[in-house]
């Protein structure tokens, strides 16, 4: 029986501090998402999902199995978004493909955080290539890109368990201090390639 593992942090849980702390990355990580994969291995096993690739499971149960999708698709969200970031002393730049798609690296910065605070509740906000088109869009609670035929680039998981406690209610604090010390922009050209 296939059987989904977690996948491991790609970077110590002190690696992001003081921007995220070890604390959050403990219980967001090794619980929060911990949950998600136990979750998902108990609602597949047995059933036609049971063998898939995690991303086949996001796309057949969208829409017709709520809870394996919202499951896979938040084990989805946070491997990604986990990757989007990198310790604060290994900075990278915004690709100038990307900048330029915004008007310009602050251009795209400003509309990101907007996006990311205009999020109501629980939810992503996104850079993404959507055919042949950079956008940014925000889902709901554990709705993803990949359910929509798009490429994400880039998220910052913004439901309240990945900055309450740094941040309390500040999201506009937490999303500046990911953008502006922790986003991996390698990892973001990566994903353009694709
Ligand atoms: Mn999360």
């Amino acid at each position: 029986m296939f059987t989904l593992t977690q996948f491991p942090l790609p970077y110590s849980e002190t690696a992001l501090a003081p921007y995220i702390s070890a604390e959050t990355l403990n219980y967001h990580h090794g619980k929060h998402v911990a949950t998600y994969i136990k979750n998902l291995n108990d609602l597949i096993t047995g059933t036609k999902y049971a063998d898939m690739p995690l991303i086949d499971i996001i796309k057949e149960s969208d829409g017709t199995d709520q809870k394996i999708f919202n499951n896979a698709a938040q084990v989805y969200n946070h491997d990604f978004f986990f990757n989007c970031m990198r310790p604060a002393d290994k900075k990278s730049t915004v690709p100038v493909k990307l900048a330029d798609a915004f008007g310009g690296t602050d251009k795209l910065r400003d509309q990101f955080k907007a996006a990311a605070l205009s999020v109501f509740g629980s939810g992503w906000a996104w850079i993404v290539r959507d055919g042949d088109e950079y956008k940014i869009i925000t889902t709901a609670n554990a709705d993803t890109p990949i359910a929509h035929g798009m490429t994400p680039l880039f998220t910052i998981d913004v439901w309240e368990h990945a900055y309450y406690l740094d941040y309390q209610n500040r999201r506009a604090e937490f999303i500046d201090a990911v953008w502006d010390n922790l986003a991996n922009w390698d990892f973001v050209a990566e994903n353009m390639e694709l």
